[in-house]
C-alpha cells in the first residue's frame, strides 16, 4: 500500500477544557508508547476469549501461513520482522478473517499486537480492482492516525495495489472528488465529512470498519458522537472492530453501540508485584539534603541505570542540574517536550547513553525501562489531593513476577506529610520499606 502524506499543519489549539486534557494525556501517553515501542511486550498471561456463537469451533493460529494470506501480504508481515502470531494475533486473526466476517471487541494493553492484526485483516479483506474506500479506520487523534498509517503503509509494502489515503485535517481535497484509494485512516471529524458532507467516500461500499483506541476515543465526547454517526452509515454485513487498551465500564457501553453481536477477546495485564523489590526510605528535611542523601547512595553503590521521579518539573529541572553538576550524565524528561522528543530522551537512556534518568511524574507514566534496576522517588507519589497513589507506586517500581529481575527502590521523605505518605504506602502492600542510614550504606547491595 501507498499513500500520500499531507504537510503537518500548526496545531493552533487554544483554551482546553479539563476533558480536552486528560485526552491530550491518554493521545500522548499512547503516542510515546507507540514510538518507543520496537517490538511485542511480554506476556504469560492466557487469553480470554467470548464467542457470539459459543457452539462455532474456536480457531488459533500458530503461525502466518496457517491463514492463508496473500502472498503479498504475508511477504509484509515477514518484512516487518513478525515471525509468528503474537497472543492476541493467535486468536483474533482467525476470527477476523474468517467467512463470513465476524465482528470483534478486543483489549489488551499497548504494545500486543492489535495495531498489527487488524491491519492485516483491513489490507485482506479489501479489493484491490475495486478503486473505492472499501475499509475505515478511526483513530483519536491526528498523530495517532498517522502512526497506523505508517503501519499499513508498511504491511502493504509488496501489495502496491492497494492505496491508502489520510482523512485527517489540512487533508484538503476538491469538492467532488470520488476517492480511488481502499484504505481510509482518519480522526473522526474528517472522516465524517468525508462521508456525510463532502461525500468523498461511499459508506455503503464499506466492508470494514476498525475504531481503534477506544479508551482514548471516549475521552472527548465529540469523537464518541462522530464514531457513531460514521458507524450508522455503513451497511448492516460491515465487519466492525474496535480496539482499545484498557475496558472500564464507559469504554464498554461505547464499544457495544459500535459493534453488534461481537466476539470478545481479552488478554489482561501482567501483574506487577513488588516481592522482589527491595524498598528502603531516607529521612531528609529539605530537598537539598535529600540531593546530598542522593550523593551518598552514589558514592556507596554502584548504579548501572536509575531513574529517578520528582512531583514538579521545577524540582526534575533543578535536580537534574544538580546531578549533572556532580558530574553525571543526566537525561531530563518533562512535561513542556514533545511526545516525539521524550521519545528520543528514552530511547537514548535506553541504549545507555544516559546513566540517570529524571523524570516528572506525569511524564513516565505508563513507560517502562526494564533494564532499570534502581527506581528513586525523589518525591513520593500522591494524587491530586494530595493521597499516596499506590498504583503509580506500585507501576514505578514493581516488577512482573515472570520477567522481573531484583530491584531497589528508594524512597525520599522529607516532611511529616510524606512519612504519612509512606506509611500508607507500605500499610496498603504489607510490604516493609525499610529504613535507609546514608551515612552508614553498607546494608544495601
Ligand atoms: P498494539 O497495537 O497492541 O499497541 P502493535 O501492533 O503496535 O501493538 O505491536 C507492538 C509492536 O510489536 C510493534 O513494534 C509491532 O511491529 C510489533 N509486532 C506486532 N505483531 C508482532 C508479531 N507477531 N511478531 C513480532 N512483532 C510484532
Amino acid at each position: 500500500a501507498s499513500a500520500t502524506t499531507p504537510a503537518k499543519t500548526g496545531g493552533g489549539e487554544g483554551d482546553k477544557t479539563g476533558e480536552e486534557d486528560d485526552k491530550d494525556d491518554k493521545a500522548a501517553q499512547s503516542l510515546l508508547n507507540k514510538l518507543i515501542r520496537s517490538n511485542l511486550v511480554n506476556t504469560t498471561n492466557q487469553v480470554e476469549v467470548l464467542q457470539r456463537d459459543p457452539n462455532s469451533p474456536l480457531y488459533s493460529v500458530k503461525s502466518f501461513e496457517e491463514l492463508r494470506l496473500k502472498p503479498q501480504l504475508l511477504q509484509g508481515v515477514y518484512a516487518m520482522g513478525f515471525n509468528r502470531p503474537s497472543k492476541i494475533q493467535e486468536n483474533a486473526l482467525p476470527m477476523m478473517l474468517a467467512e463470513p466476517p465476524q465482528n470483534l471487541i478486543a483489549q489488551s494493553q499497548s504494545g500486543t499486537g492489535k495495531t498489527a492484526a487488524f491491519v492485516l485483516a483491513m489490507l485482506s479483506h479489501v479489493d484491490p480492482n475495486n478503486k473505492f474506500p472499501q475499509a475505515l479506520c478511526v483513530s483519536p487523534t491526528y498523530e495517532l492516525a498517522l502512526q497506523t498509517g505508517k503501519v499499513i503503509e508498511q504491511m502493504g509494502k509488496h501489495y502496491s495495489e492497494v492505496k491508502l489515503v489520510y482523512a485527517i485535517r489540512g487533508n484538503k481535497l476538491q469538492r467532488g472528488t470520488q476517492l480511488q484509494e481502499q484504505v481510509v485512516i482518519g480522526t473522526p471529524g474528517t472522516m465524517l465529512d468525508w462521508c456525510l458532507k463532502f461525500k468523498f467516500i461511499d459508506p455503503k461500499k464499506i466492508k470494514v470498519f476498525v475504531l481503534d483506541e477506544a479508551d482514548v476515543m471516549i475521552a472527548t465526547q465529540g469523537h464518541q458522537d462522530q464514531s457513531i454517526r460514521i458507524q450508522r452509515m455503513l451497511p448492516k454485513q460491515c465487519q466492525m472492530l474496535l480496539f482499545s487498551a484498557t475496558f472500564e465500564e464507559t469504554v464498554w457501553n461505547f464499544a457495544q453501540r459500535i459493534v453488534p453481536d461481537p466476539n470478545i477477546i481479552k488478554l489482561k495485564r501482567e501483574e506487577e508485584t513488588l516481592d522482589t523489590i527491595k524498598q528502603y526510605y531516607v529521612l531528609c528535611n529539605s530537598k537539598e539534603e535529600k540531593f546530598m542523601a542522593l550523593c551518598n547512595i552514589y558514592g556507596a553503590i554502584t548504579i548501572a541505570q536509575a531513574m529517578i521521579f520528582c512531583h514538579t518539573r521545577k524540582t526534575a529541572g533543578w535536580l537534574a542540574g544538580e546531578l549533572s553538576r556532580e558530574g553525571h550524565q543526566v537525561a531530563l524528561l518533562s512535561g513542556e517536550m514533545q511526545v516525539e522528543q521524550r521519545a528520543a530522551v528514552i530511547d537514548r537512556f535506553r541504549d545507555g547513553k544516559e546513566k540517570v534518568l529524571v523524570t516528572t511524574n506525569v511524564c513516565a507514566r505508563g513507560i517502562d525501562v526494564e533494564q532499570v534496576s534502581v527506581v528513586i522517588n525523589f518525591d513520593l507519589p500522591v494524587d491530586r489531593d494530595g493521597n499516596p497513589d499506590n498504583e503509580t507506586y506500585l507501576h514505578r517500581i514493581g516488577r512482573t513476577g515472570r520477567f522481573g529481575k531484583r530491584g531497589l527502590a528508594i524512597n525520599m521523605v522529607d516532611s511529616r506529610f510524606s512519612m504519612n505518605v509512606l506509611n500508607k504506602i507500605q500499610d496498603h502492600f504489607n510490604k516493609k520499606i525499610e529504613k535507609l542510614d546514608t551515612d552508614d550504606l553498607d546494608e544495601i547491595e
